[in-house]
């Protein structure tokens, strides 16, 4: 009988072991695959966004899935324990925009080898290849764990790590939704967030645009009456299929949450190609640019203004004729330009499958779920962490942070609850 049972070896398993272990209670951590921490490996393009260094309270407004939830769990163990927990076993990190920290070798491994160091040190047994096919509950306090090939496991605390149902191929299949309903957990809806944008628009169809990138523009998801529902002011790029890119992945929850609100599949989205400069101001640049060059034509006289193909393809919506001279152009025509630099609209009908997104929305409900230990409600010695539960976070290690923490404070708890009984 072991004292605590972890299933999945992602950031949440991994540091919930660490912490269950501190004091060498016997752990035991199950994970699916070959190798611990495979989504962590791949993550921040392989360089591991381990955690992100900005005040709790904007960590908190980039997590728009619950992430007042985690104040509790912050007040225990927070992005700068995170930071320590690393640093003080010989990681060093270091921060780029937005607060994000990577470890200064670029290298995710060195953060994966960290834990599984720290877990070696701690005597925690570690089975790789090892299915957990079902869990149980029984009146004795205890839990039985079952692998898919009939091994049977049992513990006094039981962890639930598995993580979300994104990119499936990491191992991360969802699993722990069936586990936690077993238990008695409820399960909210869910959807793909992180993930890019899909449009059957003409210009996205020809692929006029695509690989274009435009940087630090403002795009928007629009409501029903036109409303902006969400701006993220970021980078984003034109694919053959649609949009992506840093702002279309924040935007993209918001897309299926308006398809849902709207009931319909075609919504409206919105691109200010210069969000920092008010109307009245873009029209004073624009106006001064072509009469700094009348006899040019339009474009050759807005050169530079913003990227080239993006000029001319808002030149042509606009209906100005590439043959045009600057000074011919008719007010009529620079409204109608700088009214498409400001709020160029064009339909999306959805996003890219759950499989495809980088963070799988909804999951445990946290109602049923104590903030201060992770653990249930429903079942004592039973404890939740990391993208299983209904968190979810903007990528930039909002996500990671997250699964640690909640890890952490899982692990903790396991092993004090562990000694009470
Ligand atoms: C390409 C990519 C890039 C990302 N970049 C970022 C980023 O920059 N910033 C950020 O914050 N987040 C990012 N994320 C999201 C982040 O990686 C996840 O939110 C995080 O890994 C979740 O941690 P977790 O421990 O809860 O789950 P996971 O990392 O998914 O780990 C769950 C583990 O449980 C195991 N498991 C599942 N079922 C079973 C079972 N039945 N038996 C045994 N084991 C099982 C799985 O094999 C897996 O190893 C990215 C995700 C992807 C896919």
């Amino acid at each position: 009988m072991y004292q605590t049972i972890i299933i999945g070896g992602g950031p949440s398993g991994l540091m919930a072991a660490a912490a269950s272990s501190a004091h060498d209670d016997s752990v035991l951590l199950l994970e699916k695959k070959k190798g611990l921490g495979r989504k962590l490996k791949i993550s921040g393009g392989g360089r591991c966004n381990v955690t992100n260094r900005l005040p709790y309270e904007e960590i908190i407004k980039n997590i728009p899935g619950n992430g007042k939830f985690l104040y509790s769990p912050f007040s225990i163990f927070d992005n700068e324990s995170i930071i320590n927990f690393f640093e003080s076993r010989g990681v060093k990190l270091k921060e780029e925009d937005h607060g994000r920290m990577f470890p200064v070798s670029n290298k995710a491994q060195d953060v994966v080898n960290t834990l599984i160091t720290t877990l070696k040190e701690n005597h925690v047994e570690v089975k790789e290849e090892s299915i957990v096919e079902s869990v149980n509950y029984t009146n004795q306090n205890t839990f039985t764990v079952t692998l898919n090939n009939q091994t049977i496991f049992e513990s006094k605390t039981l962890i639930i790590a598995t993580g979300g149902t994104s990119v499936p191929q990491t191992g991360s299949t969802g699993d722990g939704y069936k586990f936690a309903k077993t238990l008695g957990h409820s399960i909210t809806e869910l959807f793909p967030t992180e993930v890019p944008i899909k449009s059957a628009e003409p210009f996205i169809k020809d692929k006029r645009l695509k690989g274009l990138s435009l940087k630090d523009v403002g795009l928007s998801v629009l409501k029903k009456n036109q409303k902006k529902r969400i701006t993220h002011q970021m980078d984003m790029l034109f694919t053959h299929f649609g949009i992506s890119g840093p702002a279309a992945l924040r935007c993209s929850q918001f897309v299926y949450k308006e398809q849902k609100n709207q009931k319909k599949q075609e919504i409206e989205m919105q691109i200010d190609a210069f969000p920092n400069l008010s109307v009245a101001d873009l029209e004073k640049t624009i106006r001064d640019m072509l009469k700094a060059a009348p006899d040019k034509y339009v474009k050759n006289s807005l050169h530079g203004l913003i990227e080239e193909r993006y000029l001319q393809f808002l030149i042509d919506q606009a209906e100005i004729d590439e043959n045009l001279t600057s000074h011919h152009i008719s007010n009529a025509q620079i409204n109608r330009l700088v009214t498409l630099f400001k709020a160029f609209t064009f339909k999306v009908n959805g996003t890219l499958p759950i499989d495809k997104a980088f963070v799988t929305g909804g999951g445990v409900s946290l109602k049923e779920i104590h903030p201060k230990s992770m653990m249930s409600k429903i079942i004592p010695g039973l404890f939740l962490c990391g993208e299983v539960l209904d968190i979810h976070g903007y990528t930039g290690g909002y996500n990671i942070t997250s699964a640690l923490v909640t890890g952490h404070v899982a692990g903790l708890s396991a092993q004090s609850f562990t000694s009470e009984i």
